[in-house]
């Protein structure tokens, strides 16, 4: 079958299945009340309003109704009625009611199968036995028309798949991905946490989370100034008439923390980092010669996220971006944009990434600037995504408020699309804040400012990181890269030697120095995935030896000390 083809007939399939489990809950559940049942990705829902609550105990039950209805194969049959008529079949169901009216067209079209109607556009499959395979996975509460004054509905979520194979290895990916789940993983590996009394969103960083996180900056760093960035540092909080004058009070209030009185002033913590770079360049007068100027900060900012969209690392409301922001000519900028994209497939490629797709967000409803400023910063974007050849879709109204941009979403080992890397083109804000340089004409005229990121935020980085290697980070990762495990107490001396060796190395090694059982101690250092273990006993301590296993439980075997120093030395150095 032609994919198109087969996409078409496993989305009739997952909305089949949707009826199919309102017919099950229907038998299951008299006078139970039907809200929409869509196809999703993956599978379907239904919202249902119940005489009680649902338990874990009543999906395989309502599971078991779905197979009995399939395994009868009765066909779906539609019908086209007119309004009133549909008003009487759904005389009992109000949610159906409410949809009815709401249609614009004077006629409506049903959906049946078995003893089970439904308000539907379809299409839908010739019968229920071609629902293939399928598993009902969880249940959620859900508003009607997700409208939180009006009533909370029950929501049964399930997954349905061609063959059984497809959902078996859906489902095993599934349980891999719950393993690398970073808000698990980053407890089991004492990397962060989120306290209530710090306020939901914050991050404390553990020692062990804080080093990757050197590390990665550290990288940052380096290869920013290879690149021709200035390291800049800004302050957290501003007064408020910056942010007025920028444009973030009118088109980003929704996420922004509200304003601080001292002294008879407002200020207001940063949700963005641009404008002190923006007063960093305006502090000198600049000519066309200076241009272009590339201002990098790992600056902190604040945003106003609610509560329910708080998620682990990946959504907070206090996190480092890795931000720069570049002020150039128009005639740059096609130039620089084409670098920022080479840096990005640069970090990408060093962080192990081999998959990211590349969107291009056009114009949101709330606007700054003209209708021109933004077709010519689109077109630019877009120039330079066809100059390089890279596959892009377009994201219609997801630009900030102040320029189009490019989103690179990242998709980690087990299939989770992470928002990454973005690159902005904005004339907006040089105009708000006149910033300028002096021409070849002596004239003053407005610099164009890209702001862009090349891992996206500290925060969710790490996140993304963490489940990419499932907690296994490549060596130069690793916070801890080598563990050495004494057999006896009468090895730890020696052990803290080899320690020592490695340390004066720059790699980062620590002596498992308590009295228990060494395959205990091979155990812990495995389970906080240390890439190396160097055990260290009689033997080793007569040769200058140590005897090297990996964390997936290899024995390498002995090597000298001098050995195992440059096999890990190059491991950090060949990065992921
Ligand atoms: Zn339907
Ligand atoms: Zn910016």
């Amino acid at each position: 079958m032609e994919s198109e083809e087969k996409d078409e007939q496993v989305a009739r399939m997952r909305h089949s299945a949707s009826h199919i489990m309102a017919e099950a809950v229907q038998c299951l559940f008299p006078g139970a009340k039907f809200g929409i049942g869509p196809m999703i990705e993956n599978g379907f829902y239904y919202d249902f309003e119940l005489p009680r609550a649902l338990a874990p105990d009543d999906l395989p039950v309502i599971e078991g109704k779905m197979r009995e209805i399939i395994g009868q194969d009765v066909p779906f049959v539609t019908e086209k009625m007119s309004k009133e008529k549909a008003r009487k079949l759904f005389a009992a169901q109000p949610y159906k009611l409410e949809l009815i009216d709401e249609i614009a067209d004077t006629s409506v079209t049903i959906y049946r199968q078995g003893s089970f109607t439904d308000l539907c556009r379809g299409p839908h499959l010739a019968s229920t036995g071609e629902v293939k395979a399928f598993k009902l996975t969880h249940a959620a509460g859900a508003y009607w028309r997700g409208d939180e004054k009006r009533p909370m509905l029950q929501r049964i979520y399930g997954v349905a798949f061609a063959s059984q194979k497809e959902l078996d290895d859906y489902l095993s990916l599934q349980a891999e991905a719950a393993k690398r789940d970073h808000r698990k993983l980053g407890k089991e590996l004492d990397l962060f946490s989120t306290h209530e009394e710090m306020g939901p969103g914050l991050v404390c960083w553990h020692p062990k989370g804080a080093l990757i996180r050197q590390v990665i900056e550290d990288f940052w760093r380096a290869e920013h100034r290879k690149r021709g960035y200035d390291i800049v540092y800004t302050p957290h909080i501003a007064k408020v008439d910056l942010w007025k004058t920028s444009g973030h009070l009118e088109f980003y209030r929704d996420y922004l923390f509200p304003p601080m009185e001292v002294e008879g002033q407002q200020y207001m913590l940063k949700p963005m980092n641009c404008l002190g770079h923006i007063l960093i360049y305006k502090s000198q007068l600049r000519s066309y010669r200076n241009l272009p100027l590339r201002y990098a900060e790992l600056g902190t900012v604040y945003r106003y996220e609610r509560t329910g969209v708080l998620y682990g690392l990946a959504r907070v409301r206090g996190f480092t971006q890795d931000d720069a922001h570049i002020f150039c000519r128009p005639d740059q900028v096609e130039g620089e944009v084409t670098e920022v994209l080479s840096f990005v497939q640069f970090m990408m490629s060093s962080f192990g990434f081999e998959e990211y797709h590349m969107f291009l967000s056009t114009r949101p409803d709330k606007y700054a600037g003209t209708l021109s400023m933004w077709e010519e910063a689109t077109e630019a974007l877009k120039h330079v995504l066809e100059k390089l050849d890279l596959h892009y879709e377009v994201d219609p109204g997801e630009g900030v408020f102040y320029g189009p941009k490019i989103d690179v979403k990242l998709k980690d080992a087990v299939g989770h699309v992470w928002q990454g890397p973005t690159v902005q083109v904005d004339f907006n804000l040089p105009q708000r804040f006149n910033v300028c340089y002096i021409g070849e004409d002596g004239l003053e005229h407005n610099v164009v400012m890209i702001h862009r990121v090349v891992l996206g935020a500290m925060e969710r980085f790490l996140a993304c990181l963490i489940e990419h290697y499932g907690g296994s980070f490549p060596v130069w990762l690793s916070p801890v890269q080598a563990t050495v495990i004494p057999i006896a107490d009468r090895h730890v001396s020696y052990a803290r030697k080899v320690e020592a060796e490695f340390k004066n190395e720059g790699i980062r090694a620590q002596v498992d120095d308590r009295s228990e059982r060494m395959n205990l101690k091979i155990r812990a250092a495995q389970l906080e995935k240390v890439p190396y273990m160097l055990i260290v006993g009689d033997k080793e301590m007569a040769s200058s030896g140590v005897s090297l296993r990996l964390r997936s439980g290899e024995d390498l075997g002995s090597e000298t000390v001098v050995q195992a120093k440059n096999r890990i030395m190059a491991a950090i150095e060949a990065k992921s």
